[in-house]
């Protein structure tokens, strides 16, 4: 695994790849500059749009493809030498005649990127790219699940840019519910990405909730509408390569009685959308801001969206190898029998050094009575945050988006997370709540 260290304007930017797929064992195969390339296509020293050009090529060009990170082909040149372009201006020649044999390869991981955005959620996923495309698997594709709050350095963003390129496709932008932890961020990512398809709960929350939506439907993909799925009837089984088993298991307009106070955010916090990935043995679950229960119930109760979960689907298909906890770790979320039915491996925590309640009781998320459950559950459970060292660090809302990225890498055999505190790589070695 490569990691780079940048720092900017005080923002520590980790950018990591799982890693990169060197010559592929099989024929190269071979692709065309396409004809929308502006004047020709740069190749990069790097897999980034800073890094330096040493060539440039003009449309029609035949390339050998050899690798592969997020965004781009590493291409052989006619010298030789290699470089590495991006893949939207790279079209296939031709399928190869005889397909790899992928079900064994175990070089092909899944990168789920959690963003230290402050308090709220920002994730990146992408999914492995073999250099094949159009055949439906491993397809490189880029998914954002949630954009974080308002900030004008705009981690998440900052983020994905390191790696990709201006006008770079995201393939989906799920907005797990309109609070603003969670989706005025992924404005900045509207304004440099090209979004396909756009995810939202249905839940109607603010006039700005509604400005959001307004931008969404003012963009395009490719000169097409993006294309917006509206409430969980219109979700399907997405398809975000044929090595994945992507389900929705839950998203709710919020309007129900039973989902909790619509004047505390419990009932948005309910229509969160709920999703899960399998790849091959291994699972993430990731549940946004679901609730189980009130703050002083007992952590026995069931209440919200966890029991709708458990009761309509079973605790057998709520089972993860890895949790993106819900709620950034509330004491609302996470009841026992929750986590008896996830028996997550690793649990992931996306929070920050917002305070919330009144003198003397101000309080930060995540609880810790709620990570000593999982603890409780099983010692061997590691959990990673996103404010990893934040208050040791005295850090405020206005400085806790520091680096402290979870990257989660998933070959469909094995699972391996990186964690870093303020950029720099740590290893969990006990479940600490
Ligand atoms: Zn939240």
């Amino acid at each position: 695994m490569s990691v780079r260290l940048t720092v900017r304007s005080g923002l520590v930017l980790v950018a990591i790849t799982a890693p990169l797929a060197p010559a592929l064992a099989q024929a190269p195969v071979q692709f065309t500059v396409s004809n929308d390339v502006s004047s020709c296509l740069a190749i990069r020293a790097r897999p980034q749009s800073s890094a330096p050009s040493i060539d440039c090529l003009s449309a029609g060009v035949r390339v050998d493809a050899v690798g592969t990170a997020p965004y781009w082909r590493q291409i052989r040149l006619q010298d030789g030498r290699t470089g590495w372009a991006a893949k939207r201006f790279l079209q296939i020649v031709a399928l190869p005649p005889v397909a790899p044999a992928s079900d064994e390869r175990d070089d092909a991981w899944l990168e789920i990127h959690v963003v230290d955005v402050g308090q709220g959620d920002g994730i990146w996923i992408h999914t492995f790219d073999d250099n094949i495309p159009g055949n439906g698997r491993y397809e490189g594709y880029n998914i954002i699940v949630d954009g974080g709050p308002s900030d004008p350095t705009n981690p998440l963003m900052r983020y994905v840019m390191s790696q990709a390129h201006e006008r770079a496709a995201i393939d989906a932008l799920i907005i797990t519910h309109p609070h603003n932890d969670h989706y005025p961020g992924a404005e900045a990512i509207l304004r440099h990405f090209e979004v396909r398809e756009f995810y939202d709960s249905g839940s109607l929350n603010s006039s700005d909730w509604l400005r959001f939506r307004t931008r969404v439907s003012a963009e395009t993909y490719r000169g097409r509408p993006v294309l917006q799925h509206v409430g969980r009837n219109t979700f399907g089984s997405p398809d975000w390569g044929s090595e994945l088993q992507v389900r929705f298991l839950y998203a709710d307009p919020g309007l129900r009685n039973d989902l909790g106070s619509s004047g505390t955010g419990t009932r948005i916090n309910n229509s969160s959308i709920v999703f899960r990935i399998q790849y091959g043995s291994q699972s993430i679950l990731f549940m946004g801001d679901l609730e189980g229960k009130e703050r002083d119930d007992s952590a026995g109760t069931l209440k919200y969206g966890e029991k709708f979960l458990l009761d309509s689907l079973g605790p057998e298909a709520l089972r993860s190898t890895v949790l993106k906890v819900a709620h950034h770790g509330s004491e609302t979320s996470s009841t026992t029998r929750f986590i008896d039915a996830v028996d997550p491996h690793h649990v992931v925590v996306s929070s920050g050094r917002r305070p919330y309640g009144r003198q003397p009781n101000i309080r930060f998320l995540p609880d810790s009575g709620t990570l000593q459950r999982y603890c409780n559950h099983s010692d061997s459970t590691r959990i990673y945050r996103t404010d990893q060292d934040d208050e040791a660090e005295r850090r405020t809302a206005a400085n806790d988006a520091d680096g402290d990225h979870v990257v989660i890498s998933m070959n469909g055999q094995e699972t391996r997370i990186q964690a870093y505190s303020a950029g720099n790589p740590i290893t969990p070695t006990a479940c600490v709540p």
